[in-house]
């Protein structure tokens, strides 16, 4: 297939990589140039990446970058084209987005993805989407080439982009309660880690995801970020935006956007967001790191 690949940072580079090892054709742009994986041909503009492409695929940063490149797609994308939009973006411009395609006779499709840059290159991400089922049966081959799994949200595209930002709310959120607790461990002179075994066995069955941050939170190695902290406070605020528009408050969220925001206020904007917890150590008299 003629894919159009938008944005090719941590996630985007390895998902484009496996889209050209499938046999689609990669016409790839990011904004700093120089980033195309192998077999994909460099694009000099998103527009031009666009042009005559069925599917285009954005994997940027955050709603900013996503809504400027999506002007260029609106334009250049042939009629019947679909853009598919796999970064975490806000509720309110996922149905921005459904719109003005669907004004342009496009098809927009949200697709945003679990997994971290590691799950990226091993074609390991679940894949989470909200489209037509017309627009979702022509993207399927390409979501096969990049994920493990597809969970279906329905035709609604910001049903897809809600449950990825519930999902980053949840995980911020034990980022939140690790950091707490290990911090309260480690006072006491009990072993984290110790600790940090026991609990993540006995509430989580040892699930990857609680495991993976307990132990980088223990470690307290943040860098290299596999997702960085602005991204952090960028998925929290999107989960108050939503809770602001649905008047659902989400007292928690407000806390975790301070943590975040108090984290990049010591300068730790290439930090993994995990290092958040590093901010309750230090409201506890820790040092951010231990030694
Ligand atoms: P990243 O490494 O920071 O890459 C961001 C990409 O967006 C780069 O290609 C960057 O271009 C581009 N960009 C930023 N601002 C732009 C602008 N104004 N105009 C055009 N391009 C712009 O981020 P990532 O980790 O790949 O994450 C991408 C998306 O996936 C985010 O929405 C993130 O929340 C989501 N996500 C990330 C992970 C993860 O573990 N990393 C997991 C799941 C979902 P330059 O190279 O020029 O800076």
């Amino acid at each position: 297939m003629r894919v159009a690949f938008l944005g090719l940072g941590h996630m985007g580079r390895a998902m484009a990589a496996n889209l050209v090892a499938a046999g689609h054709e990669v016409r790839a742009w990011n904004r700093t140039p120089g980033k195309v994986p192998a077999g994909a041909r460099e694009a000099a503009s998103a527009r031009d990446a666009a042009a005559g492409a069925e599917v285009a695929i954005s994997m940027l940063a955050d709603d900013p970058a996503v809504e400027v490149v999506a002007r260029d797609l609106l334009e250049a994308l042939p009629r019947g084209a679909i853009h598919c939009g796999m970064s975490t973006v806000s509720i309110q411009l996922s149905r921005k987005l459904a719109a003005w395609h669907q004004e342009r006779g496009q098809a927009y499709v949200a697709a945003p993805v679990y997994g971290r840059p590691e799950a990226a290159q091993a074609k390991k991400l679940f894949i989470v989407t909200g489209g037509s089922r017309e627009a979702l049966a022509r993207c399927k081959p390409l979501f096969d080439a990049m994920g493990q799994g597809i969970v279906e949200m329905g035709e609604v595209p910001e049903h897809a982009a809600l449950l990825k930002i519930c999902g980053n709310f949840l995980i911020a959120s034990l980022i939140e309660m690790f950091g707490e607790a290990f911090t309260l461990a480690e006072k006491a002179g009990l072993d984290p880690q110790a600790l940090s075994a026991a609990l993540t066995r006995i509430l989580f069955g040892g699930a990857p995801i609680p495991s993976g941050y307990a132990a980088r939170i223990i470690a307290t190695e943040f860098e290299p970020a596999a997702f960085a902290m602005p991204l952090g406070l960028k998925d929290v605020t999107l989960a108050l935006k939503a809770s602001e528009e649905l008047r659902a408050p989400l007292p928690l969220a407000s806390l975790l956007r301070d943590h975040f925001l108090a984290s990049l206020a010591k300068g730790r904007d290439k930090w993994d967001w995990g290092g958040m917890a590093a901010v309750i150590r230090e409201e506890a008299g820790l040092p951010p790191r231990r030694g």
